[in-house]
């Protein structure tokens, strides 16, 4: 069986975003980037049940520029056989990545496709469903943890007051919580072998996607500044200060 690992490159977690001046975007100028964490733990879980003897091979694949073979590299590196990279320059939206991983999917036959709950630079949520959803098979999105037997997966979700799990046939699509697994960190002769193992160029046009948008950002702002805090000499004075400046009590 094989899975397919969808790892986005976005702004590294622990980096200051900063917007462009115009406020047009984000500016990614000698900017960190890494694989989208969400993915990450993606990967390991395909990367686990490799191990387990369930899966045969892990392929990942990113839609985007040239740049992100770096997060593929990355992503060979933790242990996945081979990568895909759909170079384009265009910003690459929920539905044109879904139809796009849908290609790759079918083409590959694979059986259990997972991907990031959410990618940390555009917040959208929506890509999993999305691809769930044009294929016309089940979807086990919020994902803490991951049960292949007999054909099909069970799959626990993160829900409102608790957990719930849903059984899907395969293939299935799966998007990860932060609580499905720890990612290992990749061992310097498991970077080194990544360098070996294959990755196909392919373009969106060669899965038939226009990249063209029906949506376009107006604008982009950074979150207003925090005013500095200050050190109040007792308690006295900090309940005053919520009360009468705050307003807060
Ligand atoms: P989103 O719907 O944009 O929040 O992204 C959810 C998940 O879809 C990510 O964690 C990735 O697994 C996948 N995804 C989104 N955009 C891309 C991309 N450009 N390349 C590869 N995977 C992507």
């Amino acid at each position: 069986m094989k899975a397919l690992v969808a790892v986005k490159r976005v702004i590294d977690y622990n980096v200051k975003v900063r917007v462009k001046a115009d406020n047009s975007g984000v500016d990614l100028s000698n900017t960190k980037m890494s694989i989208n964490p969400f993915c990450e733990i993606a990967v390991e879980e395909a990367v686990r049940l490799k191990e387990a003897g369930i899966v045969d091979e892990v392929i990942v694949a990113s839609i985007g520029p040239k740049e992100a073979q770096e997060q593929i590299r990355a992503a060979l590196a933790l242990g996945a056989d081979r990568g895909i990279l759909v170079q384009t320059d265009e910003k690459a939206y929920p539905l044109q990545v879904a139809k796009i991983l849908k290609g790759i999917a079918e083409q590959e036959s694979a059986e259990i496709i997972l991907m990031g709950k959410i990618a940390i630079d555009d917040d959208n949520n929506q890509t999993g469903q999305m691809l769930a959803a044009l294929m016309g098979i089940g979807q086990g999105t919020f994902a803490s943890e991951v049960k292949v037997e007999g054909g099909k997966v069970n799959v626990t979700r993160e829900v409102d007051g608790g957990l719930e799990t849903v059984a899907l046939s395969l293939p299935a699509v799966i998007t990860t919580d932060l609580r499905l697994n720890e990612p290992r960190y990749a061992k310097l002769p498991n970077i080194m072998k990544a360098k070996k193992k294959p990755l196909d160029e392919k373009t969106p046009a060669d899965f038939g996607v226009d990249m063209t948008s029906k949506q376009q950002i107006l604008k982009v702002t950074p979150p207003p500044e925090r005013a500095a805090g200050i050190k109040v000499a007792s308690v006295d004075e900090l309940i005053d200060k919520l009360r009468n400046e705050a307003h807060v009590i």
